[in-house]
Order: structure tokens, then sequence, then C-alpha cells
């Protein structure tokens, strides 16, 4: 399937709307006295993430300010997640409280975009229950977004885009990135592989992938205004490059990357095991900025609930996988994600999923109780187990789980770790936080300053959850 580029023309429609805006905002600023202000809250995944920051982008280029707080906006855009109940819910909960604010504040201006809206009956839901929401658009529509947005303030009706198409690239949106010293780089969009549970391929469109040439002048970019550390991005990054008329795939990018001056770090994900290689292994093994990290999602243990799943690989195959990652590069961490109560999953298909933790010893995992999703295979799937017997289960995955994080950092104590620096401890206000190669967090004290630098750091309280050193 050809990739679609948005063209030099469309492109230059969403900035002659950027001019417009900035027309308008300055007009207000004379007023009011002060500039408009923008919030914008992302739910959901990195791409998301990304997204967002490319909106703050467009925003920003169109005279908006940034507010951490709704309540003194003058437009809240809500980046909205489709992969979970809980994230939809919330989103429903925040508009909710929207409703009352914008009671006593009519110019408020509210959108809701991203992949939650980009399925129908949603969006008909937000229309009729929360119909003071401005402004809708799906992911397809993300570049129109200045344009949109002149629209509904311009109309002061709700205006509508979740045009479904298979997508497209912008290498043109501007991005306002919250990090300097780390950033999020997209390669691809959407998703080919209908894993039966998963609501992505229909909300984001098929995979395209970005042309090298443009990914590589966007890194450059990002290593001259101080980036280090690279997290290249997508659904499925492994089968980067499939799409394109030029030969290259994932791992050629990788070592194109590593070849680029001031990168001193390169991550990715996320990763399907049908897709990974001997070769991608390889370069992950010879590439020396090349993290030792890899997601590498499981879902589940069983075979049968594989199947069900539709993730072309059985837990042996899987299986053989870890084992030459582990050989290849044995110092590798090694994450995943885990489903528990997919419909059909009995517990003795739970226990197998168990087996390939206790057998794999995961740093850590990101689990999750089935959610349904409509509009997809297996929201028509019964279940065999009682939401009580799936709770039972998820509580003894992480217990076994726990305990497999604490032992595996347990053995790093007194090593000397290189930790890219990225500012105060969320969790303690009197400690540094910081990553190692592996991605482990780790806490120390020292100064501030230090924040985007790579220091080394001895191991000397591992904890389960983190660790903590000292600055050597
Ligand atoms: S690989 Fe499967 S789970 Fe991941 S985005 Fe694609 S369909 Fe969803």
């Amino acid at each position: 399937m050809a990739t679609t580029i948005i063209t030099k023309e469309q492109w230059a429609e969403s900035e002659r709307f950027i001019a417009k805006l900035k027309e308008d905002n300055a007009r207000f600023a004379i007023k009011n006295g002060r500039t408009r202000l923008a919030h914008t809250e992302t739910y959901g995944c990195q791409q998301n993430v990304n997204d967002t920051e490319r909106i703050r982008g467009m925003l920003s280029e169109a005279g908006f300010e940034f507010t951490d707080d709704a309540e003194n906006a003058d437009f809240v855009i809500y980046n909205t997640c489709a992969v979970r109940e809980n994230a939809e819910q919330k989103v429903f909960g925040r508009l909710g409280i929207l409703k009352h604010l914008k009671e006593t504040h009519p110019d408020l201006i509210v959108a809701v975009c991203g992949c939650m809206v980009q399925q129908e009956h949603i969006c008909e839901k937000i229309r009729k229950v929360h119909n003071h929401v401005d402004l809708i658009f799906g992911t397809h529509a993300l570049y129109r977004m200045p344009e949109l947005l002149y629209r509904t303030m311009q109309e002061k009706k709700t205006v509508v885009d979740i045009t479904d198409s298979d997508g497209s690239i912008s290498e043109d949106i501007p991005i306002l990135r919250d990090k300097e010293e780390k950033a999020w780089v997209s390669i691809m969009y959407g998703c080919n592989n209908f894993c039966t549970y998963c609501i992505v391929p229909y909300v984001r469109g098929r995979e395209r992938s970005r042309k090298p040439q443009d990914i590589i002048n966007e890194i450059k970019e990002l290593v001259a205004g101080g980036t280090t550390e690279i997290s290249l991005l997508g659904q499925n990054v492994n089968s980067y490059g499939k799409d394109l008329d030029i030969d290259i795939d994932f791992a050629d990018l990788l070592r194109i990357v590593n070849d680029i001056e001031g990168v001193k770090r390169i991550r990715f994900m996320t990763s399907h095991p049908k897709d990974l290689s001997d070769k991608l292994i390889y370069t992950m093994r010879d590439c020396d900025k090349i993290c030792k990290q890899l997601h590498l999602p499981l879902q589940s243990g069983s075979d049968k609930i594989l199947k069900e799943m539709n993730r072309h690989y059985t837990k042996e195959q899987y299986i053989a996988i870890v084992d030459k990652v582990k050989k290849e590069i044995p110092e590798i961490t090694l994450t995943t994600d885990i489903i528990v109560g997919f419909p059909t999953e009995t517990t003795e298909d739970f226990e197998e999923t168990l087996k390939v933790l206790e057998y794999v010893r995961y740093d850590s995992i990101f689990s999750f109780i089935y959610s349904r999703r409509e509009g997809t295979p297996a929201s028509k799937l019964d279940f065999v187990l009682s939401d009580d017997e799936i709770h039972k289960n998820f509580d003894r995955m992480l217990q076994v789980q726990n305990q497999i994080c604490l032992e595996k950092n347990l053995e790093y104590k007194d090593r000397i770790e290189e930790v890219l620096v990225d500012g105060v401890s969320k969790t303690d206000k009197n400690m540094l936080s910081g990553r190692t190669d592996g991605g482990k967090i780790v806490n120390f004290t020292g100064d501030e300053s230090l924040k985007g630098k790579y220091v080394k750091i001895k191991i000397t309280n591992p904890k389960q959850w983190s660790l903590e050193g000292e600055l050597i």
C-alpha cells in the first residue's frame, strides 16, 4: 500500500490557518491584555504523546501559550486513547467536569481528538451526551487541526472531522517537545497486524513508514538542539520499511542512526516477536549506541490463546527468540506486555503464561486485564473465567513478577552504571533520577545542574522498582 505523504500544498493550507489563528490571538491579546492559553492532555501510548507534541507545536506557532490547569485555559484539547476502556472512561469523566467549567467560561473551546473519536460510536456518544464539545477530529486529521480550530472559533458550532483514510504522514508539522536530552521520533504509523483484541489498526490505519532521510534529518536537528537519546517509535517498529519502495529494513535504519554523530543512546519500541529477525538481534549486539533493552510483547504463554489473539507465533517460537537474544546480548534488559483474562482463557492457559514469566525472568512487565473493544473480533468471544477468577490470576501474576523484579534488581548491587539524568526524582524530591542503558530507573543524590548529563553511579541499594546509588 502506498504511503500518503501530506503534500506541500496541503501543509501550506494548514500554515495559512496557523497564520489566521495567530492574527486572531494577537487581537485577543490586545483586547484582553493576555495571551490565549491552551491546555493539552494526553492519554495512552507514546505515539499519542508524540502527536500531542505536534499539536502543541502547531498551537505554539499560532501564538498560544500553555497552562497546566484546564480551569485557566481558553482552549482545552484531549488527545485520547482507544486501547482500553478505562482511558475512555477518564476522558468522559473529564468532559463532564468541563461542562460545568463551560457554563462559567462560555468562550472556552473544548476539543477531543485521537484514537477514541476515530470510532464512530464514540464520536456519536460525545455529540449526544457532551454537546459542549466544540471540536472532534481523528488521528488522520491531525495536520488539519489549525483549520478545524479556526473554523470552530469563527463558526461557533461543533466541527467534526473523523474521516477514515489509510492515513498520511506530514513531515512539516512543527513539534514542541518537553524534554531536550531525550526525544521520541516516530519512524512509522499504523499497524497491519490485526491482533484480535486491538483497535489500533482500525483507528490508526495501515503501516506507513517515514522515509529514512526525513528521520535522519529530524534526528540531526534534535542532536543540534542538545538531544542525545533517541527513541524510535512505531506500533511495530521491526516491520519498518516494508511499505517503502527502497530496500531498507529496521535493522538498516538502526545502523544509520547509530552512525549519526552526537547520538549517544538509541532505544525503540514496540517490537512484534514475529518480525524480530536475527539480523536485528545482531545489529543490537554490534551497534554500541543501541541500548541493550528490548520490549517484546508476549501477551499470553498459551498457544491456544496466542492463536485466538492472531499473534502469529507460538510460545516455543517466542522463547527461541528470547534465548537467542540472551545468548547474543547477555546484558539485555527484557520487558513485556501481558493480557490476563482474554476471552476463552482458562486457568490452564494462564498457568502457561506464568511459566513463560518464570522462564524468561523479565526485568519488568506491563500487565493488563483484557478490555473489550467494540468492533474487534475478540469482542465476540465468550469468557470462560469469571471476573473474580481473572482478578485472582492477575494478582497471582503480579506476585510472581514482583519477586522476579526484586531479584533481577538485586543483581545490580555494587555495579557501576552510566545514567542519563532526567532531573528531580518523581518519588523523592531530594534526589535526582535517571536511567541506565537498560532503562532501569536510578535515584541518587546530586545537583540539579546534572540534568541532561551522563554520570556514573555505583548502585548501593537495589529496590523492587528502582535502584538507588551514589555518584562516583
Ligand atoms: S501489533 Fe497487535 S497489539 Fe500491536 S498495535 Fe498492531 S494490532 Fe495492536
